[in-house]
């Protein structure tokens, strides 16, 4: 087995910023799940199908490939090989996601191919279910979290910053409709691992969560 990572938590929380940042300096890959499912969300949201209709999903799914990419170190997510690393970033995307990732066979084909990954290679992955389900037996598992308001307010910050016109009110309302599906749908949903460790970065900077890793994943011998 490879060296392996895992980060878990809510939408907000600061994980992908934080994993490429560790990742980096440990020389491992970063995988992005959050960006496979976006990607198969965005597959219904091109081509119009009901993803609010599991059967619809399910029979869509053989028609449907995702495959990640490293350019220079950097994680690309390509759906039926176009590269839409950019386009899964949007709100409306984030939103679907979750809906159509509540489904077991989305989750079963894209947990294959993130195994699949960590068996060949020693990686930084972050998502919801990694520690629970997808690699249960990571060296490091952490849980990171923050309040429902200080993650609200990041991604409006980040939003703006693009150039965006956000609604802090209406951030806050996505996130917490998110969590609670995140939290409460049947098959791998987000909770802790009973072997990971909490880290609330609601009073943290970048530079003091990413230490608190390293030193979780030195104390863990990774
Ligand atoms: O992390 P990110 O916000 O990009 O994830 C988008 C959505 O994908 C999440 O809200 C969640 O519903 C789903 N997801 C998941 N399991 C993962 C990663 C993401 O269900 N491992």
């Amino acid at each position: 087995m490879g060296k392996q990572i895992a980060i878990d938590g809510p939408a907000g929380a600061g994980k992908s910023t934080i994993a490429k940042r560790l990742s980096a300096e440990k020389g491992f890959i970063y995988v992005d799940t959050g960006a496979m499912y976006r990607a198969v969300a965005l597959y219904f949201i091109k081509s119009g199908k009901d993803f609010h209709d599991e059967g619809v999903v399910e029979k869509s799914l053989p028609e449907i490939k995702i495959e990640l990419k490293y350019v220079d170190g950097v994680q690309r997510v390509l759906l039926n090989g176009e590269d839409v690393s950019t386009e899964i970033r949007k709100e409306e995307v984030g939103n679907a996601a979750s809906v159509t990732s509540v489904y077991p066979p989305v989750r079963s084909y894209l947990t294959a191919l993130q195994k699949k990954i960590a068996e060949e290679n020693n990686v930084v992955m972050d998502g919801r279910d990694i520690g629970t389900v997808v690699l249960p037996n990571a060296q490091a598992k952490i849980y990171l979290t923050a309040s429902v308001e200080t993650r609200a307010k990041r991604r409006f910050d980040e939003l703006t910053a693009k150039g965006e016109s956000p609604v802090l009110s209406e951030i806050e309302d996505d996130i917490r409709d998110r969590d609670y599906r995140d939290m409460h749908r049947e098959t791998a949903p987000l909770k802790q691992a009973d072997d990971a460790v909490l880290l609330d970065s609601s009073d943290l900077n970048i530079d003091e969560v990413v230490a608190e890793m390293k030193r979780i994943c030195a104390e863990k011998g990774v």
